[in-house]
Formats: structure tokens, C-alpha cells, sequence
């Protein structure tokens, strides 16, 4: 199997009408100019000069808010830019990340028409309540009913969750990670909650109605989260967020964050194991 060389495209949602609790998209936006289908083609021009599209899947993937939710006529210019390395071979696939309520049968035709083959939605908790307590906007039905549209559609599909919310307990995120597993997605991506400066988040947790957990916790809680995944065979494609140096200088104010988080829980998990291993015998 060929391997992936993504060309990463942030596109900053300026116009995104959320505010999850935990983001600071909107911070970022007000630093950041808009993406133009130049900015497309300058960066795919530019990484395909040291790759090489015979030997790798090539894939454009438009990441930050929710493409879906941006302006049609802007979000339709920029797909249009990849679509023509794509008609050309130079590319193999596009994928974007958006939210559930924006996934609809219009939307995934566009999407159809303009090449792209893999949709990562944020789903962040199936809980009703959590999903309300940190305000974004969408229910846990929203998630499975815009899946099934996404499938129905025959797009690859990845789905995001995360630990550590407000309001969310370990049951909660073993809810979650149940009924993600369950929806069959290709891939998922863990997240631990973390408190970025300017979000509601950060307010909460000044005034000490939200906190954050410690690395200890959250690898705790990660542990059942990941075997959950295991056993149903969805592939976890990240654990943890990664954080670049100025960013984490920046704006990162709490949370557990670590450089290594992943290794953290799957080194938890062999211990587990082999300390179940060894108890089976007593
Ligand atoms: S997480 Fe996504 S939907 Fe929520 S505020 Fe940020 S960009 Fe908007």
C-alpha cells in the first residue's frame, strides 16, 4: 500500500456562528488572513516539488474550522483549486474537517462533484448533555444521522472525540468511545480536553467552575477509550494534540498536555495487560 503525504491546508473559519467552549478559532481567525485559491495553489505547487506523486497516495487536506459551514462560493473556489490537480493526477484525494449539522444531501453532492473522498467530522461526545454543557451546538443524533448521509455517499469517514470536557466523566467518554466504535468510522482521533487562552473554557477555569484534567487523569481515562477502539478494530489515528512550541507559549494556559501522550497511555496499557496477565494465574 502506497504511503500518505498529506498537503495540509488550514483555513482559519472567520465566519464560523459557533463557540464551542473549548475553542479558540476565533482568535486564530482574527490573526490569520482568509485562504484564496491561490493560497491553494501555491502550497500544493510547492509541496509537490519535493514529492513523489508515483510512489505516494497524495491527499489535500483542508483542516481548521468547518469547511462545510464556510460560504458556499468560497468554499466551492477552493475545492475547485485542488479538484484540478486531482483531474490532473497530481493529486489522489482531498479531505476536510467539519461538523455534523453541516452535512447534509446538497452538501455531500457538492462535495461528490468536487472530488473530495474523506470527511472528518468533530463529534467530541455523544453525550447530550456534555455536548450541550460546552456549547457546540449539535446533538448526538445530528452525529449519527449526518454518518449515515456520509456513508450512504461513499466517502471515507473520520471522527474526532474528546476526554476531559465539562461535564464529561470516564463514563461519559466510554460512552462516547462505544458509540463511535459502533458507527464504523475508518479512523478516529482522541483528544484530551486543553484550556487555550481567550475561550469560554479559560474564563471557566479562572474562575474555578471547570478543571482541567491532570496528565495522570487523562491517561487514566484514555486507557479504556483506546481498547475500546481496539477491540472494534477502528484504527486511532492521533492521541493528544499536538502542540507547536510558540503555540503552547502562547496561548495553552492548562490542561494535560504532554509532548508524548500517546506512549504515556500505551505504556498504561501494557502494564494493565501484563499485570491482568500475571493475576490470571493466582
Ligand atoms: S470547534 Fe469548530 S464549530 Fe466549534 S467554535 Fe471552533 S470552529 Fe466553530
Amino acid at each position: 500500500m502506497k504511503k500518505y503525504k498529506i498537503i495540509p491546508i488550514f483555513v482559519p473559519h472567520k465566519g464560523c456562528p459557533h463557540q464551542c467552549a473549548f475553542c479558540n478559532q476565533h482568535r486564530i481567525t482574527g490573526q490569520l488572513a482568509g485562504v484564496t485559491p491561490g493560497d491553494v495553489r501555491q502550497k500544493v505547487d510547492q509541496y509537490l516539488q519535493t514529492i513523489d506523486s508515483e510512489k505516494h497516495r497524495v491527499e489535500v487536506a483542508f483542516y481548521g474550522g468547518s469547511f462545510t459551514a464556510i460560504d458556499k462560493a468560497a468554499r466551492t473556489a477552493l475545492l475547485a483549486a485542488a479538484k484540478a490537480y486531482k483531474d490532473g493526477g497530481k493529486i489522489h484525494g482531498i479531505r476536510l474537517s467539519t461538523r455534523p449539522d453541516y452535512i447534509s444531501g446538497d452538501i455531500l453532492r457538492e462535495l461528490e462533484d468536487y472530488g473530495v473522498t474523506e470527511i472528518e467530522m468533530g463529534v467530541q461526545s455523544m453525550c447530550d448533555e456534555v455536548l450541550a454543557a460546552n456549547n457546540r451546538g449539535h446533538t448526538a443524533a445530528d452525529v449519527k444521522a449526518a454518518v449515515r448521509e456520509i456513508r450512504r455517499f461513499g466517502f471515507g469517514l473520520g471522527l474526532q472525540m474528546m476526554v476531559g470536557l465539562i461535564g464529561d466523566t470516564v463514563e461519559t467518554s466510554v460512552r462516547t468511545a462505544k458509540e463511535i466504535a459502533a458507527l464504523k468510522p475508518d479512523f478516529v482521533r482522541v483528544y484530551p480536553t486543553l484550556v487555550f487562552k481567550n475561550t469560554p473554557l479559560y474564563d471557566r477555569y479562572l474562575n474555578g467552575t471547570y478543571i482541567p484534567l491532570s496528565v495522570e487523569d487523562a491517561v487514566a481515562i484514555c486507557v479504556p477509550v483506546m481498547r475500546i477502539f481496539e477491540e472494534s478494530g477502528v484504527k486511532v489515528v492521533r492521541l493528544g494534540l499536538l502542540v507547536g512550541a510558540d503555540e503552547a507559549q502562547d496561548s495553552l494556559a492548562a490542561g494535560p498536555y504532554h509532548p508524548h501522550f500517546r506512549e504515556l497511555v500505551e505504556k498504561r496499557m501494557s502494564i494493565n495487560v501484563s499485570e491482568t496477565v500475571g493475576n490470571a494465574g493466582v
